[in-house]
This record gives structure tokens, C-alpha cells and sequence, in this order.
């Protein structure tokens, strides 16, 4: 494959040389073909051999210019300027044949001048969780990186016991975050924040340059793709757990994925990271969260922009969030968009959506599957069955008037839309997943994997690359987890 290294070479400044430390026994375990083909990539190229030799022998090619990122963050509210790439490498850009830049980047890869007396490793439980969290993601079409392959090692990694090590190689856009700028601006370097700024409108915010100010254009855009991805978080039920400024992507997609988790039951102020203890990145504090965080960049706007136009800026960030997450709630609903301009009947449409969603709520009902047995059973809502709702909720009688209230406002929409029952739910089928990454199946993917079985975690690639469609090969991965192991929080070592 043929790498770029424009990062390398046009901002060496504000990066550090790093070759990858080689691992005992290293293979390939997972490779993912379909993102291979997408951006040109031989497949052969990932094979064990092909592979190792190219990121550890002396003249591999993956190896020649990798370099490890200088940024800083705010973790948990505090400012940290002490970070960057301590276990992770830059291996250059790749041109799609679609003619974008994508980063290489190889996780795990031993330590850096950033490691800060850690071990630059990771382990191959986190290494398979962020594997499989990219593909699922992606595959319900909320914006993430990409797992491209995953190397198994035998060597151990310490971390509350030993573990197996592993690495992957993930690709995005870039991999530039938050806390790049923060650092830059915050540090007081001002002409590396320019570099910086330069850098990213040449390759990633080109539009933006058409602007009378490109600075105020990359931000809004920046502050719209987070806005959209958290608005898909919160549509899908996805916790990210570490929503430190120094693992937002100024891409607007999810990636540093950490002790993650899809809700079982919806529960609106889950908190998935067992070391989060005030419940900062909370499920539902995640919308406010993004803002903070765009506040926390926008400090490294300010030697471009007036802090008025920052102030509008940040302004549209809950306008457009709200309305993509109404979007996406109605569409899971099934409800017809255009109609959502008609005021009696939009009005009418946001009272069925908000009760519904206090139905799952105080029933604490399974966040994902209570949208797809109402897809399942959408023409038994036509006919007025509604046991087959209904019984999967505890009261069977709110249930029941939510659901004749529900089948009331699609009749009206039908009239507008010509709509009928059945495609609505071949609609709503194809918009709520029957197969999620619940983190029970993670971890037992993970626990076959630490013995070198892989089998599960590729049957869950299989059912979370199409989430969608049926795979009743498969239908044991739809069924939500027994009571004991719902909800499992998990801490940050990874
Ligand atoms: P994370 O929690 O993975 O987002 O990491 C926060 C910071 O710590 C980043 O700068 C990482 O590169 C660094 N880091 C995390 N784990 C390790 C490790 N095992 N070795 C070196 N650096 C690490
Ligand atoms: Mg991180």
C-alpha cells in the first residue's frame, strides 16, 4: 500500500519520530476485507508475514516515517498538557481510490515520549472491544474510525492482573482532536497552532477556505458533526464514557473507544465508566458534555475569531442536535418527516414520541429491542393486537392506549403520505438494529479470544456489520442479557 506521510513531514515540529516495538509471536487475528477493498488496500497485505515485516523489519514500510502525536485535554473537567500518542502511532496517510486521506494509525505500539512511564501496550480485551464498537457503530450509521486489523501477541501486558497483549490498526480521517488545538493555544505556540490550523484546511476543512473566515467555517463545522454524532449516541443508546477533550475528534466521529457501553435497559443516567464516580459522562449528561467540550475548544479559536461569532457558533450547537435526535427518534418510530411541519400534527407526533419514551423509561425496558418489537409488530398494531406489544412491558394497559394512540397518528399520516403499514415497517426494520454490541457479548467474545478462539467475535462482526437483517443463524446475539449481567460498567484499563 502506498503511504503518504504529510503529517509527518509538514508538522514534524509538533510530533516525535516513533518506530513500533515488536511484539513476541505476533499474528493476525481479525481482518476486516470489506474495509480493505474500500480504501484500496490488498488484502494479502495483511496477512501475518506481509504485515510484521512491513511495521517491525528495518525497512518495513509501514515503519519508515511513523510518529506519535504531541496534544493535551481536559480529562474530567481539569486541563492535562501532559499527553499525547503514548501507545499509539501515526503510520502515515493512505489515498483512497475515492481520492481521501486516511490516517494508519497502529494502537499498542510500545511506548512514546508521551507514555508517561507506561507501557505503550494495550490488551487485547480493549483491543477487541474497540474492534468490534467501530464496526457496530459505523454500521448504524453514526460516524466512527475503523478497525482495519487486529494482531494477537504473546506477550503479557500488566495491567490489574497480566493479560494478553494485542494492537490494531484503525483508520479515520485524521486523528486530530480537541486537545491538539487546546494544547497549541494553551501552551502559548502560536505559530504551531497555526501550522496546525494549516494543516487541517488543506487536508480536511478545504471548503472552508471559501469562506470570508475559515476559522469560523471549520468550527461550525466541527460544532455541527458533534452535535449530529452525539444526537446518534443518544438515539441509539450508545455511552461513551470518556468524553475527555483529548479523545473528541474534531471529525465529529466516536473513536478512543474506552469503557464504552450500548444501554441494555434504558436507563437515562446509566454511567458505564466504573472509575466515573460524580456520573459526568452519564448517559444523558453526553449531549451537554459535547458542549462543554467544544467550549473547551473553542479557546483556540479565539486568536481567530470574535468571541461573539464563537457565541453564535456555539449557540446552534443544541438547535441542531435536538433536531437530529427528533429525526431519528420519529423515523425509529416509523412517524412520517414531512408531516413533522403540519403544527397540530407535529405537536400530536411529539406527544406519542415523548411518552414513548417514558414508557421505556419507567419501565426500564430494554432500550433497543422495545424499537424493534414495535417494527416486529407494526401490523398487529394495524389490526388493534396489541398483545404482542404490550406483553413485553410490565403495564400492559399504558402500553396498550400508547399503542391506539399511536395507530391513530398514522392513520393521518397515511392520508398525507400515501404511506401504508407495511412499508412503514420495512422502513422501521431497517432503521432499528436487531443486533447490538451489548457488552455481555463483548465479554464473551473476549473470553474465547483470550483462548485463541475468534469464532464469536467474527459472528459478532457478522451480525453487527448488517444489525439490521435477520441472521437467524445468529438470533441467540439479539436476546437482551439476563438480569445479572445487564448494564456491566467497566473501568478505564485498557
Ligand atoms: P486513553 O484513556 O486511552 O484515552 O489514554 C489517555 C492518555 O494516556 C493518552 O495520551 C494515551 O496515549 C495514554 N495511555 C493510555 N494507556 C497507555 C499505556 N498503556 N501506555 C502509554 N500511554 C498510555
Ligand atoms: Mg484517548
Amino acid at each position: 500500500m502506498q503511504l503518504f506521510h504529510h503529517y509527518a513531514s509538514e508538522l514534524s515540529e509538533i510530533c516525535s519520530q516513533v518506530k513500533p516495538f515488536p511484539v513476541t509471536r505476533a499474528r493476525v487475528a481479525m481482518r476486516n476485507e470489506t474495509l480493505a477493498k474500500d480504501l484500496g488496500i490488498d488484502i494479502a497485505e495483511l496477512e501475518t508475514p506481509a504485515l510484521l515485516s512491513a511495521l517491525f523489519s528495518n525497512d518495513g514500510e509501514l515503519q519508515k516515517n511513523s510518529i506519535a502525536q504531541k496534544y493535551g485535554g481536559h480529562q474530567f473537567g481539569q486541563w492535562n498538557p501532559h499527553l499525547g500518542d503514548g501507545r499509539g502511532l501515526l503510520l502515515g496517510e493512505i489515498k483512497s481510490p475515492a481520492g481521501q486521506f486516511w490516517d494508519l494509525h497502529l494502537k499498542g505500539a510500545g511506548p512514546t515520549p508521551y507514555s508517561r512511564h507506561a507501557d505503550g501496550r494495550a490488551v487485547l480485551r480493549s483491543t477487541i472491544r474497540e474492534y468490534l464498537a467501530s464496526e457496530a457503530l459505523y454500521a448504524l450509521g453514526i460516524p466512527s474510525s475503523r478497525s482495519l486489523c487486529l494482531l494477537t501477541s504473546e506477550e503479557p501486558v500488566q495491567r490489574e492482573q497480566l493479560e494478553r497483549g494485542a494492537m490494531m490498526i484503525r483508520t479515520c480521517e485524521s486523528h486530530l482532536r480537541f486537545g491538539h488545538f487546546e494544547f497549541f493555544h494553551h501552551s502559548n505556540q502560536p505559530e504551531q497552532l497555526e501550522a496546525l490550523f494549516a494543516y487541517s484546511f488543506k487536508y480536511h476543512f478545504p471548503e472552508c477556505l471559501d469562506s470570508d473566515s475559515p476559522h469560523q467555517a471549520m468550527f461550525q463545522t466541527i460544532v455541527d458533526n458533534t452535535a449530529l454524532m452525539i444526537a446518534k449516541w443518544q438515539a441509539y443508546g450508545f455511552n461513551h464514557g470518556v468524553m475527555n477533550t483529548d479523545n473528541m475528534s474534531i471529525h465529529g466521529i466516536t473513536f478512543d473507544y474506552g469503557p464504552y457501553a450500548f444501554l441494555d435497559d434504558f436507563i437515562p443516567e446509566y454511567v458505564c465508566n466504573r472509575s466515573d464516580h460524580n456520573g459526568r459522562y452519564a448517559f444523558d449528561q453526553q449531549p451537554s458534555i459535547g458542549l462543554w467540550n467544544l467550549n473547551a475548544l473553542a479557546h483556540a479559536f479565539t486568536p481567530f475569531m470574535q468571541i461573539e461569532d464563537i457565541k453564535t457558533v456555539l449557540m446552534s450547537y443544541e438547535v441542531t442536535l435536538l433536531n437530529e435526535y427528533q429525526t431519528l427518534m420519529k423515523r425509529r418510530l416509523g412517524l412520517y418527516e414531512q408531516a413533522f411541519n403540519e403544527q397540530k400534527l407535529a405537536a400530536e407526533i411529539d406527544i406519542v414520541v415523548s411518552e414513548w419514551m417514558d414508557i421505556l423509561k419507567d419501565e426500564t425496558a430494554d432500550f433497543h429491542q422495545s424499537f424493534r418489537v414495535v417494527s416486529e409488530h407494526l401490523l398487529s398494531i394495524e389490526n388493534q393486537e396489541y398483545n404482542n406489544i404490550s406483553d413485553f412491558f410490565v403495564n400492559a394497559e399504558r402500553v396498550k392506549s400508547w399503542c391506539e394512540s399511536y395507530r391513530d397518528i398514522q392513520q393521518k399520516l397515511f392520508d398525507i403520505s400515501g404511506n401504508n403499514w407495511a412499508k412503514t415497517q420495512s422502513n422501521m426494520l431497517a432503521v432499528n438494529p436487531k443486533f447490538i454490541l451489548r457488552n455481555h457479548l463483548a465479554q464473551e467474545a473476549i473470553a474465547a479470544a483470550e483462548d485463541d478462539d475468534f469464532s464469536l467475535c467474527e459472528a459478532l462482526i457478522t451480525v453487527l456489520s448488517s444489525p439490521f437483517d435477520d441472521h437467524p443463524e445468529f438470533a441467540r446475539f439479539a436476546k437482551p442479557p439476563a438480569d445479572p449481567e445487564k448494564g456491566i460498567a467497566l473501568s478505564c484499563s485498557s
